[in-house]
């Protein structure tokens, strides 16, 4: 198949381009490199620069290539961001979303993988969170692809959409010791602890550290990038049937780590002692989210290969050490 991936050029993007590549599709890459790196696009994936609300270049696209799927990934990705300009959101995450749905519909490509969030779940009533779980964001991150959700259903029922939608839970670790993850600028827990370790910065800053929760930090379920490429690869093969139905999917290992815990793997894995300092909380941010991922498993015969936190955090310190400047640092 020849696979459309928006924000190709991005972290989950690129790792998911070169597993298609791997799997003998073709990929054109869509970025507008505003995020992503030029560098991360592997070397056998088209480029096109572009801009999703850019509905022109988009037609083009897809009367120019023969298109037999979507992958969307291009999106603003940081919840504590969202809560500060949470238009930005709505205009690139939800609105260019409608944009590439009707530049789909106008050329006829009906497949579609959705890049979704356990931010769908804000404060979830319990754990781990199964995917019928109650919706209710509590940032403007998580609405804006809830938004995208409720879109695609609609478009299935009427339109004949064949969509899977991904709930991932806290992406993390690198595919290879050459791809990983590189965000300018960097807000994420575990490539901010290894900037400490680095020396890049004097401490970690914790964002909270009186929730209910057993050492007070906000627990998450971190899932390596690896792992969450192979779903998608899965989702792809079942949307290739005729008639298959919404895939709604919760990507996690069914285990959380607080940030005190996340920052002590670290110690380990670096041998830094990794200083942190008690700040105040971050707008946005639910105590706990652990995903249940049964479904997939059931459904897709889906299996995370690197559960281990360890091994998670492994693989992007050795990333992050021999790629300071992430993409910057290539030849
Ligand atoms: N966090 C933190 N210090 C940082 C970055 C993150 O304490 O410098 C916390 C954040 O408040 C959250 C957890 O680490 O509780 C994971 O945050 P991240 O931004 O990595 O992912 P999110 O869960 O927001 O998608």
């Amino acid at each position: 198949m020849r696979i459309l991936v928006t924000g190709g050029a991005g972290y989950i993007g690129s790792v998911v381009s070169e597993e298609l590549l791997q799997a003998g599709h073709e990929v054109v890459v869509f970025d507008n490199l505003s995020r992503g790196h030029r560098q991360a696009v592997p070397k056998k994936a088209e480029l096109v620069v572009g801009d999703l609300a850019d509905r022109a270049c988009l037609d083009e696209l897809f009367r120019s290539r023969a298109i037999d799927a979507v992958m969307h990934f291009a999106a603003l990705i940081e919840a504590g961001e969202s809560m500060k300009a949470p238009e930005q959101f709505f205009r690139n995450n939800t609105a260019n979303a409608l944009t590439l749905l009707e530049a789909m519909l106008a050329a006829r490509v009906k497949s579609f993988v959705f890049s979704s969030t356990a931010a769908l779940f804000g404060n979830p009533a319990r754990t781990p969170i199964e995917e019928d779980d109650t919706l209710q964001p509590t940032n403007a991150y998580g609405e804006s692809k809830l938004l995208v959700e409720r879109m695609l259903g609609w478009f299935h029922q009427i339109h004949g959409f064949r969509y899977a939608s991904l709930r991932y839970f806290n992406a993390a670790g690198a595919s290879r010791p050459d791809r990983g993850e590189a965000h300018r600028p960097e807000t994420h827990l575990i490539p901010r602890i290894l900037d400490v370790a680095l020396g890049r910065a004097p401490h970690l800053n914790i964002f909270g550290c009186d929730y209910p929760t057993p050492d007070g930090t906000c627990i998450r379920d971190y899932i390596h990038v690896s792992d969450l490429a192979r779903a998608h690869l899965l989702a792809l093969e079942v949307l290739a049937l005729e008639n298959s139905g919404p895939l709604l999917y919760n990507l996690g290992n069914g285990q959380g780590f607080s940030v005190r815990e996340v920052v002590e793997v670290a110690r380990r894995v670096t041998g830094h002692p990794l200083p942190v300092i008690e700040s105040a909380r971050r707008a946005g941010d639910p105590a706990v989210l652990i995903a249940s991922s049964e479904k997939i498993r059931r459904d897709l015969g889906w299996q995370p290969r690197f559960p281990d936190l360890k091994t998670i955090v492994e693989s992007a310190w050795q990333w992050q050490r021999t790629h300071p400047d992430g993409y910057g640092s290539m030849p």
